[in-house]
């Protein structure tokens, strides 16, 4: 039976934890944070809960993968609800389109907004289904630490043209500028640019279209809540206040991980869910860390920032869906200038999330619960946020009153907000961004932090930083491919 410590308890190291407890190994977590979940936090006020983090389930079936590895069932603790619409878009023109699960519905809306666009999106969503089968089925939990694996699969990233963009890629298909906006903003949900993220996640797409988006009722913080209940169950011990400071090495192990509080423990493996760089700034600062890392701490494009914007309402919009995406004017110069620039624009696009449109335990009985997700450039613009937060805020509840909830600025209460300095500091994510590094193409798969180091054998990665890539789906896939590589 090997020792293993898994560092942080996001949804990395939650399902590498249960992976790798399953395999017999004995597991321990230390998560710094006073519960598990990392980005998953709940957060309550006045009687309104706020999941944090992510809110949209896709891939399911990982999820049951997780319970079914201990002989256990998922639906005997949680409940997935289908959503339907999916996601409600409203553009800048007023303008409306529910995408969800009834094609015909769907279709429908594609017809009236753009005739020509109907059999586009059947192009659209076969070669979609393409790029699935290889990116998901094939990459996805596939590791990525020789050059060789990467060389072998590059013939078909290249031909499926993984170099497009995956705007680029939409618009082959589709000619409508709010189409193609809805069927493009999908890695903007892994932290990417649209413009400059690789079609490969287009895949995004067909992985929707196949499985579906739900919401698992309780909320995430639910999700996060069984999942520690089924490690406690199953023999997993976890450490919560426990905050890793660094790593002692000698030759090419990790030989003992260092606690600020000074203890120092000896493991077999250790598994970081903590952000890559952040293992090579500061976890291996005293050490040498290997080639391959040091490039990507020193040229990596990092995701945008969050302003997340909490809020109960003495009012329900009934109108407003589970989830809604707001388009702001701009739509490519916006991304640019939170992307490039690093500049805090006067316009902006929100993901509104409202969970009590599905599930009323989230504020008290007949209030909402929201909240607003504001994509914003990282701390590489040095924006004062705890200057400008006040009236950040103001502006969205404003933006919002004056489309689809009239009254907000006058129903909302208990508003709180997150910054892209709050990820600083609560989840330790250079810069603040609120995906890791970002999804372009010379930062996936065999580009982006390899899910073993290549100087520690016994330090491997999971999470949004390393392979597969940032998303529930992605940094669960993370801990399959870790145990792919420790128990092959
Ligand atoms: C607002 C928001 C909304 C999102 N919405 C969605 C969505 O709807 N659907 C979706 O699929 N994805 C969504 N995402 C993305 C998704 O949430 C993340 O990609 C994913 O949860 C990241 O998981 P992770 O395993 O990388 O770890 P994280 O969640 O980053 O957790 C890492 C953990 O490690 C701990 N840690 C770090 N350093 C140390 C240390 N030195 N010692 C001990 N512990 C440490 C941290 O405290 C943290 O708990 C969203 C993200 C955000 C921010």
């Amino acid at each position: 039976m090997k020792k293993i410590a898994v560092i942080g308890g996001g949804f990395g190291g939650i399902a590498a934890a249960i992976r790798l407890r399953a395999k017999g190994d004995q597991v321990t977590i230390y998560e710094r944070l006073s519960k598990l979940g990392g980005r998953a936090q709940v957060f309550e006020r006045g009687g309104y809960v706020h999941d944090a983090g992510p809110t949209v389930i896709t891939a399911p079936n990982l999820f049951y993968e997780l319970f079914s590895l201990f002989g256990e069932n998922l639906e005997d603790f949680l409940e997935f609800r289908p959503l339907d619409p999916w996601y409600r878009f409203h553009f800048h023109d007023q303008t409306e389109f529910d995408y969800g699960p009834d094609r015909e519905k769907m279709l429908a809306q594609i017809k009236e907004i753009s005739p020509e666009d109907v059999s586009g999106y059947f192009n659209m969503l076969k070669e979609s289904e393409a790029i699935f089968k290889l990116g998901y089925e094939k990459l996805a939990g596939h590791p990525f630490g020789k050059l060789t694996t990467m060389l072998r699969y590059a013939p078909a990233i290249i031909k499926m043209k993984g170099y497009r963009s995956v705007y680029s890629f939409v618009s082959k298909h589709l000619k409508h500028p709010n189409l193609r906006q809805a069927f493009s903003i999908q890695p903007l949900l892994v932290g990417g640019n649209p413009f400059t993220t690789s079609s490969i996640y287009s895949l995004i797409h067909a992985l929707e279209q196949k499985w579906g988006i739900f919401f698992c009722m309780g909320g995430t913080g639910k999700l996060v809540s069984e999942l520690e209940k089924l490690m406690i169950r199953n023999g997993i011990e976890i450490n919560y206040d426990s905050d890793v400071s660094h790593f002692s090495t000698s030759g090419k192990l990790i030989t003992r991980v260092n606690f600020t509080n000074g203890e120092s423990k000896a493991f077999d493996y250790v598994v970081s869910n903590a952000d890559p760089i952040q293992v090579s700034t500061e976890l291996l600062k005293n050490e040498k860390i290997s080639m391959h890392n040091r490039l990507i701490k020193k040229y990596a494009k990092h995701s945008m920032g969050l302003f997340v914007l909490f809020f109960g309402s003495t009012k329900c919009y009934e109108n407003v869906a589970h989830h809604t995406i707001w388009m702001g004017p701009r739509y490519k110069e916006l991304l640019e200038d939170i992307f490039e620039n690093h500049h805090l624009a006067d316009d902006f696009s929100i993901y509104l999330h409202r969970p009590t449109c599905t599930d009323k335990s989230f504020a008290p009985t007949g209030h909402d619960s929201y909240y607003a997700l504001v994509p914003v450039p990282n701390l590489k613009g040095n924006q004062n946020w705890g200057e400008i937060k006040e009236s950040f805020s103001r502006k969205i509840l404003e933006a919002l009153d004056k489309t689809i909830m009239p009254g907000i600025t006058t129903n909302a209460r208990e508003v709180f907000s997150m910054t892209p300095e709050d990820f600083k500091e609560n989840y330790r994510t250079p810069f603040g961004s609120g995906f890791s590094i970002a999804p372009i193409l010379t930062q996936s798969a065999w580009f982006r932090t390899h899910n073993q180091d290549d100087r520690y054998k016994n330090l491997f990665y999971v999470g949004a930083g390393t392979h597969p890539g940032a998303g529930v789906p992605g940094v669960i896939n993370s801990a399959k491919v870790v145990e792919k590589i420790i128990y092959s």
